[in-house]
């Protein structure tokens, strides 16, 4: 439980300072200013006094209980003055001072020693080189944090790794006046983890909806096992940077986070229904959505406008959403028509016209709300100078109120007009959310739409397939392990494909020409012959394939050939393996992320994978519905079901395929990488002929 760390009776401040331009001091100013319900207690030991409080030499000397201690002295001092806390009963610390982990091998040494201490007595930490926290409830009250915004009571709760952004999420949530309830930016994370903040933001029954930023995880199977759990009750908005290799490495140095290139996150979030954004602005105005609006129930939206040319660019964004714009029914029609001006437009979008009034407005919004066509509702109010704009203001905050279906607004005006900001306030006090142009809108209105999507989502649970023979599979790995290899040989890789009941093209592991000749006569021709050597990676590429191999002749001197021209990899092995052509060639992939389990990968196979990379990815286990849409996912996915005449895929039988692939990895952890390329898909049936699997040595 955090409670001591966001709901703290009594707060002390080590390292308290009478200087007004530092962290010791302005902490202090933040709790006085916010109004903190509970005691504040200076530790200094040359003060007698910080900002009006009673100082105390030391920790031991406050007379009261303390649940919370900020630490913000020199780092050396840190893992003593965690001992104090301890001796004091503090339960939960801020560290704010910096020079740990992030500065090398002393500081380091330190946080270990600072770890231990706390650990002795059950302390939580939080940090270190970190703001803090906030919790706006009006009963508390607490401002943990050197931070400047004073974010007023609400709903949305935010939890930033970087301070840097928590803030500016904070500053940007507060500057649209959007209520905020949490925060907490946990910098080097040390104990207190984002997983268990997200956890706590859970359960907090005062959180409506989440706003998380990441640079990755460190823990990555944490935060997907935790955060299911919270998206299945409420909305988490994340955003995660470092996308780019540059950014990365912005990110790295700046934190001392682990994060890397990867793609691993955005499909964690995609797994467990968080709301992914790319950038911070869209984020926090979708949060505004969210903090008052209901879940569309589909993604049919109804438009209603007083000018032409800003609902054209809503439309174009709602339906890059993939919103639908949907024909009223003549009965929606027929009441438009007696409520409306004669020159309106009555279709979706209705054009009230500029001149329209509050009435009009009203009768439109009816007749959205009405309607059973219509699941949410955009609307452009442009503020026509003759027209009673508060009057429309009024009444899209009725509508607004009974809460029947999301609405949002786009709200266009000259604020510098002081009768406009009256409009503005009429909207604001009624909960209306509303945005500066157009395409803000319609994306705020689409992430609302987007969550609605992910929360019907079910992805359903990995199916585990009868047969499978992990125990020979895990053998197998063994015997390579005892031998020292790291990748496996072709007799091998099939054998654990077909301890899974993966489907292979008939093949035999054979050393020369007489043993290729007899397999390929038990295996029928043609036949592919291929070599077997740890040492050759891409056998085409060396010479070391050859295809639809009609008889023996062709057989032995194929095997002959490929022993004159690589023979100097040593002794080899070769496979022979029934011909398959005219497939569609298809890839499956997997590697081993740290700490998350594997990636799983689908997309055209063969030699295109590497020019067109025309891939998706998954978190394994892969269910069936998550294998669909990795089929489906893939840019090329029309060619799957066949172009102009020619026969599709079985789809079925490579949704299988991938299914069964996740099983094999779910169970066989120290696979570090493995490749089914190409499978050969058929209108009738998919089989791999080249496999590839690399394990972890050891352990
Ligand atoms: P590598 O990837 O090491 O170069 P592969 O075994 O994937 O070797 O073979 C290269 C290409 O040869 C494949 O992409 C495919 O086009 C073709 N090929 C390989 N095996 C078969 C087979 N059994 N039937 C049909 N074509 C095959
Ligand atoms: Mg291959």
């Amino acid at each position: 439980m955090l409670d001591a760390l966001f709901k703290p009776k009594a707060v002390a401040l080590v390292g308290a300072s009478t200087k007004e331009l530092s962290i010791g001091n302005v902490i202090i100013r933040n709790l006085q200013r916010y109004g903190y319900k509970g005691e504040i207690y200076p530790v200094n030991a040359k003060a007698d006094e910080v900002c009006g409080l009673k100082a105390y030499p030391s920790l031991a000397d406050i007379p009261g209980e303390v649940d919370l201690a900020h630490i913000i002295i020199p780092s050396q001092f840190v893992p003593q003055a965690i001992e104090e806390c301890g001796q004091k009963g503090v339960k939960a610390v801020i560290i704010n001072s910096a020079g740990f982990s992030e500065m090398g091998e002393e500081g380091a040494r330190l946080q270990a020693e600072f770890l231990a201490n706390a650990h002795k007595y059950g302390i939580r930490l939080f940090g270190p080189n970190c703001q803090g926290i906030i919790n706006s409830d009006p009963a508390l009250n607490a401002y943990c944090n050197f931070t400047f915004t004073f974010p007023k009571p609400g709903s949305i709760s935010v939890v930033a790794l970087s301070g840097g952004v928590g803030a500016l999420i904070m500053q940007a949530l507060d500057d649209l006046d959007i209520g905020q309830r949490l925060y907490a930016s946990n910098g080097n994370a040390c104990d207190v983890s984002i997983p268990e903040i997200i956890h706590y933001y859970g359960e907090d029954e005062g959180t409506k909806a989440v706003i998380l930023y990441t640079e990755g995880f460190d823990q990555p199977r944490d935060f997907l096992e935790v955060a299911r759990k919270v998206t299945a009750k409420k909305p988490v908005l994340a955003m995660k940077a470092g996308r780019t290799e540059e950014g990365a490495k912005a990110a790295s140095s700046h934190t001392g986070s682990l994060a890397g290139v990867d793609i691993a996150t955005e499909l964690i979030f995609e797994k467990i229904g968080v709301l992914p954004f790319r950038d911070e602005g869209e984020m926090v105005r979708a949060a505004m959505a969210f903090s008052s609006q209901p879940v569309p129930a589909g993604n049919r939206v109804g438009i209603i406008t007083n000018t032409g040319g800003p609902a054209v660019i809503a439309t174009d964004v709602l339906v890059d959403f993939n919103l639908e714009v949907p024909k009223l029914s003549a009965a929606s029609i027929a009441r438009l028509r007696e409520t409306q001006f004669p020159e309106a437009a009555l279709e979706n979008p209705i054009d009230v016209v500029a001149t329209a009034g509050g009435p009009q407005f009203r009768a439109a919004l009816d007749v959205m709300m009405d309607s059973d066509q219509i699941d949410c509702v955009y609307i452009n109010f442009v503020t026509a100078p003759f027209t009673d704009t508060d009057a429309v203001a009024r009444e899209i905050v009725a509508v607004n109120r009974q809460k029947r279906k999301p609405l949002v607004c786009n709200f266009m005006t000259n604020l510098k007009l002081e009768r406009f900001q009256k409009t503005m306030a009429i909207l604001k006090e009624g909960d209306v959310p509303f945005y500066a142009n157009p395409g803000d809108a319609a994306r705020a209105l689409g992430s609302l739409v987007q969550y609605g999507r992910i929360q019907r989502r079910d992805i359903g649970q990995p199916h585990l397939f009868d047969g499978a023979d992990a125990a020979r599979a895990r053998t197998i790995i063994e015997q390579a392990r005892q031998t020292g290899r790291q990748v496996l040989t072709a007799g091998e890789v099939y054998g654990i494909f077909e301890a899974y009941g993966i489907a292979v093209a008939p093949w035999q592991v054979v050393r020369g020409a007489d043993q290729a000749v007899a397999a390929a006569a038990a295996i029928g021709y043609p036949v592919v012959v291929k070599v077997d050597s740890s040492a050759i990676d891409h056998k085409s590429d060396m010479g070391g394939v050859a295809v639809n191999l009609k008889d023996a002749a062709a057989v032995s001197s194929a095997v002959e050939e490929m022993q004159r021209r690589l023979g100097h990899f040593g002794e080899l092995g070769f496979l022979v393996q029934k011909f398959l052509p005219g497939g569609r060639e298809l890839i499956i992939g997997a590697s081993a992320e740290r700490n998350l389990g594997h990636l799983v990968m689908f997309g055209l196979g063969g030699i295109y994978v590497e020019t067109l990379k025309d891939v998706v990815f998954k978190v394994a286990p892969v269910t069936r519905v998550e294998a669909t849409e990795m089929l489906a996912g893939i840019k090329t996915a029309a060619l799957l079901d066949g172009v102009r005449g020619e026969a599709g895929i079985d789809k079925q039988a490579v949704i299988e395929l991938i299914q069964r692939v996740s099983q094999l990895l779910g169970d066989l952890p120290m696979i570090e990488e493995m490749d089914l390329n190409p499978i050969m898909a058929f209108a009738d049936g998919a089989f791999a002929v080249d496999g590839r699997i690399r394990i972890q040595t050891g352990g």
